[in-house]
């Protein structure tokens, strides 16, 4: 991958060029399998006009990257965010396709979204936003293609919709074999039992694992939370039941604070009652984003967005492991000062791959016409997280390397003995 040297701003996708860099270098990844990797395959922006309630008529954009496709469909989320643009889709999408190398899952990596703040949006609104994106989509979506998933400010409603909507424009009698088209869909439509709490889940599996690693209780263990959405939640709910204490969260309305611990179960309460958000939660004190970010704690999960921890931020934590919940919280300057500070960090690619892994156990059930239950969904969940844990540990040992740069080599790794095995067409 080439950095562009007329830039002057550090964007996300700049983040995992780098990244990216580091990892083929190290470990001497095939020159022609670097040229393919650094490329992504599609790039799809789509301008769609919908109807708003009062009748005036709302042009929006969506985008819908495809990295690579070498070990399977495309798979990713997608995201409704002021923020997104060709440049993030474009960083998600890649990080996609190392995390199913990584996890050893028979997908590749997408990802797409559509710029606008669905806070000022109805509930009608959003529904038709989603299905003029799913039809201007089109085929460039599609169950044994390119198969979407929730991600920041999307959820199964959501994903409903979508499925509604793309069956809806398939021939009668391909309808019903078109359910997974997209996967994180509500249990009733087809969705997998524990796809709602499986990227927390895996989050947690992760932390498990380095406890063991660290001979670390995590009964009684502090945390400290940034993000209060699907993983922030979950990975929070989790980690109550091992006795841990979170100390501070924080999501888009503020952040909130106290000493004795805070019950996730009970925060949840409040904010579904607050439109989702944790502002005013009477049972801690407000704090703002430094106060968060230098409460000292054991572990700090973000699970929000990209570059949050940078050479501005990393030396105000005061932890032992960062857990990335998030995908791409840490930039490569902030990487550097927490892994001078001697803080452990488990990669995003690796850390939060369990959403990815559970949507690959739903598009499994639906193409099987199987509903397996929750035990099993978590079992297989669990084997995975643990078998990824271990390729990383092993390779960080064997390259002494930090554990982001090993995920990417055992990730690039099994992308270059595809690419080997079976060549370049024609
Ligand atoms: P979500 O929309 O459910 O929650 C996002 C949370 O972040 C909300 O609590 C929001 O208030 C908070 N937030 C937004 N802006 C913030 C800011 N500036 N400061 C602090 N908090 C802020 O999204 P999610 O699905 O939980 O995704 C969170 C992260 O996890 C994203 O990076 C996403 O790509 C990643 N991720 C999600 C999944 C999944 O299955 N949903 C899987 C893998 C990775």
């Amino acid at each position: 991958m080439t950095e562009e040297p007329s830039k002057t701003k550090t964007t996300v996708y700049d983040n995992v060029v780098k990244q990216f860099n580091k990892a083929a270098d190290l470990m001497g990844l095939d020159p022609d399998v670097r040229k393919i990797l650094a490329r992504t395959n599609n790039e799809i922006v789509v301008n769609f006009p919908v109807k708003m309630d009062d009748g005036r008529i709302e042009m929006f954009t969506g985008y819908r990257v495809q990295h690579n496709n070498a070990l399977g469909p495309y798979k990713g989320g997608l995201r409704y965010h002021p923020a997104v643009d060709i440049d993030e889709v474009r960083a998600l999408a890649t990080w996609m396709t190392w995390k199913g190398a990584l996890t050893n899952i028979p997908f590749g990596g997408a990802k797409g979204g559509i710029q606008f703040d669905p806070c000022e949006c109805t509930c009608s609104e959003m529904e038709r936003i989603t299905r003029r994106f799913t039809f201007a989509l089109g085929c460039n979506i599609g169950p044994e293609y390119d198969i979407p998933a929730p991600d920041v400010n999307t959820n199964a409603q959501i994903m409903a919709w979508i499925l509604d909507t793309y069956v809806s424009t398939q021939p009668p009698h391909e309808r019903q074999a078109n359910v997974h088209v997209v996967t994180g869909k509500p249990v009733e439509s087809g969705g997998s039992l524990g796809r709602d709490k499986a990227t927390g889940q895996g989050v947690v599996y992760t932390i498990e694992e380095w406890a063991k690693d660290k001979g670390f209780d995590l009964n009684g263990a502090t945390y400290t939370v940034q993000g209060f959405g699907n993983v922030g939640c979950w990975v929070a709910r989790l980690m109550k039941q091992h006795g841990s204490k979170l100390l501070a969260v924080e999501d888009a309305s503020g952040a909130v604070f106290n000493p004795d611990g805070i019950d996730p179960d009970d925060l949840l309460d409040y904010a579904r009652k607050n439109k989702g958000l944790i502002s005013g939660y009477p049972k801690a004190e407000p704090i703002n984003h430094r106060v968060l970010l230098e409460t000292k704690a054991d572990i700090f999960i973000p699970a929000a967005l990209e570059n949050q921890i940078t050479a501005k931020t990393a030396p105000l934590l005061n932890v032992k492991l960062v857990a990335e919940g998030a995908n791409g919280p840490t930039d490569p300057d902030g990487d550097a000062i927490l892994h001078k500070k001697g803080f452990d960090l488990i990669p995003d690619i690796l850390c939060n791959a369990g959403g990815v892994i559970v949507s690959y156990f739903e598009w499994l059930q639906n193409k099987r016409s199987e509903f397996w239950d929750l035990k099993e969904v978590d079992g297989k969940l669990h084997k995975k997280i643990v078998d990824a844990y271990e390729r990383v540990r092993n390779t960080a040992r064997k390259f002494s390397t930090d554990w982001r740069t090993a995920a990417y080599v055992v990730a690039l790794s099994r992308l270059e003995t595809v690419y080997k095995e079976r060549g370049i067409f024609p």
